[in-house]
C-alpha cells in the first residue's frame, strides 16, 4: 500500500511517497517558489540503495500546477514509481493547527475543512497554505482518502494547569488563548523510540524530548502523553531559535510598540524573523555560529551561551515536572548533529541523574544511539526523527481503523 504525504507550505509543497509494507520511502520531493520568479521541483528517488535526483526548473503559478507537477513526475516513465494516481491509498498532510478540536488525526471530509477554517485565525500563516495543498490533492488524487495529521494534537494531553495563560479567563474561553504547542508529530514519533530503545512499554515511560532544529520545542512525556511543552499559543515562546526568540518578557512588546512607535506588524517580524540565533550572533545557522566560535568569535560565543543555558533551564523544569525520567532524547537537526550543543545543555544536571558520556556524545553515528554513561539514572539518547514516516504510518492508522 501506497501513502503520500503532503507538508504544504505558503510558497512551497515537500511530499515523500511511502511503501507502507517496507515503511520505505520510494520518493521525496519539494516544490519552491510557487507563484514567484524561479520556481522548480526537486524530486528524489530510491531504487535498490541508491538515490537519485532531478531538479526541474519549471514555472509554478500556484499549488494545483505543483501538485499537477508531481503527480506527473510520480507516474514519469524514468523517476516514476507509480502507473496511476489510483496506487496511491491515501494522503498524509501535515497540518499545523487543529485547536481544541482535534486531538487526533482525522479524516478529512467537507465538515473537517470547514472546522480548519474557522481555526485560520489560530494560525494565520500555515493553516491557509495547509488547506490549499489539501484542496489540491482533493482534486488530483480524487480515489487517495484524505487525512490530516496535525501537529497540536498530541499536546492535547496537558492539563489546564499546563496550558492555560494567567490572564483573565474569557480570553479562554471566547478566543481561546492557550498553549497548544506544535512539532508533535515529531515528539510523538522520537519518544515512541525512546520507549522501544529502553525496552519499556510507552505507558510507563517518562521522556524529556528536545526537537532542536530552525524551530526549537522541548517536551515533558509522561507515559506517552504530552503533559508540557516549551512553544503555546504560537510557536514563537520557549526555546531561543534560529530566528525566534523564544521566552521573552511581553513588557517588552509593549515598550517596543509605545516607546519605539514599532507598529505590530514590525514586532512581530522582529521576534519571528530577526531574534533567536539570528539576532544575537547575525547567523541563524548553526554551523556557522560553532565555526565562529571555534575561532574566538565572541557574539557567537554568547549566541551559544544563551542558547544552551534556555535548554538546561527546560530541561530542569520538566524534571520537576515529571518527577521520575526515564530518558532525555535529542533530536532534529541541531539536536542529532551537535556535540557541543548537547554537551552544554547536560552541563551540570548530574546531580538531575543526566550524566553524559564524552566520547559517546561525540560519535558521528546517524542512528538512535545512548550518549549517557553506562551508571547514568536517566538515558541521554539521540534519537533520528522522521516526522513524514509518522505522518504515513497515522495516517494508515487512521484508515485501517475505518
Ligand atoms: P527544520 O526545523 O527546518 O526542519 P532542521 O531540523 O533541519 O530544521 O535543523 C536545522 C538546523 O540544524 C540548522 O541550524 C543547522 O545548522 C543545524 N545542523 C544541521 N547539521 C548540523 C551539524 N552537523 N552540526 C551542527 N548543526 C547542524
Amino acid at each position: 500500500m501506497k501513502i503520500l504525504v503532503i507538508n504544504s507550505g505558503s510558497s512551497s509543497i515537500k511530499y515523500q511517497l511511502f511503501e507502507m509494507d517496507k515503511k520505505a520511502a520510494l520518493t521525496t520531493g519539494l516544490v519552491e517558489r510557487i507563484g514567484l520568479d524561479g520556481s522548480r521541483i526537486k524530486h528524489k528517488i530510491f531504487r535498490n540503495g541508491d538515490a537519485a535526483e532531478v531538479i526541474k526548473e519549471i514555472p509554478i503559478k500556484n499549488h494545483q500546477q505543483g501538485l499537477e507537477r508531481v503527480a506527473e513526475l510520480l507516474m514519469d516513465s524514468e523517476v516514476g514509481v507509480i502507473e496511476s494516481p489510483a496506487e496511491i491509498a491515501a494522503v498524509g498532510h501535515r497540518t499545523v493547527h487543529g485547536g481544541e478540536r482535534f486531538n487526533s488525526t482525522t479524516i478529512i471530509t467537507d465538515e473537517v475543512v470547514a472546522k480548519m477554517r474557522e481555526l485560520i485565525p489560530l494560525a494565520p500563516l500555515h493553516n491557509p497554505a495547509n488547506l490549499e495543498g489539501i484542496e489540491v490533492a482533493r482534486q488530483i488524487f480524487p480515489q487517495a482518502t484524505q487525512v490530516a495529521v496535525f501537529d497540536t494534537a498530541f499536546h492535547q494531553t496537558m492539563p489546564a494547569a499546563a496550558y492555560r495563560y494567567a490572564i483573565p479567563n474569557n480570553y479562554y474561553t471566547e478566543h481561546g488563548i492557550r498553549a497548544y504547542g506544535f512539532h508533535g508529530t515529531s515528539h510523538l514519533f522520537v519518544s515512541k523510540a525512546a520507549a522501544e530503545y529502553l525496552g519499556k512499554p510507552v505507558a510507563d515511560t517518562n521522556v524529556i524530548t528536545a526537537h532542536l532544529g530552525n524551530g526549537c520545542s522541548i517536551t515533558a512525556i509522561r507515559g506517552g502523553r504530552s503533559v508540557d511543552t516549551s512553544m503555546g499559543f504560537s510557536p514563537l515562546p520557549g526555546l531561543m531559535m534560529g530566528t525566534r526568540s523564544g521566552d521573552i518578557d511581553p513588557a517588552i512588546i509593549y515598550y517596543l510598540g509605545t516607546k519605539l512607535g514599532m507598529p505590530l506588524a514590525d514586532i512581530d517580524k522582529l521576534l519571528n524573523k530577526q531574534s533567536g540565533l539570528l539576532g544575537v550572533s547575525g547567523n541563524s545557522d548553526l554551523r556557522d555560529i560553532e565555526a565562529r566560535q571555534a575561532s574566538g568569535d565572541a557574539e557567537a560565543q554568547l549566541a551559544l551561551d544563551m542558547y544552551t543555558y534556555r535548554i538546561k533551564k527546560y530541561i530542569g523544569a520538566y524534571v520537576a515536572v515529571l518527577g521520575r525520567v526515564d530518558a532525555l532524547v535529542f533530536t532534529a537537526g541541531v539536536g542529532e548533529n551537535s556535540p557541543y550543543v548537547r554537551q552544554h545543555s547536560c552541563a551540570g544536571l548530574e546531580n538531575m541523574g543526566i550524566k553524559l558520556d564524552a566520547a559517546k556524545n561525540r560519535s558521528d553515528s546517524r542512528a538512535l544511539r545512548e550518549i549517557s554513561t553506562a551508571d547514568s539514572p536517566v538515558k541521554v539518547l539521540v534519537v533520528p526523527t522522521n516526522e513524514e514516516l509518522e505522518i504515513a504510518n497515522q495516517t494508515l492508522a487512521a484508515i485501517t481503523q475505518n
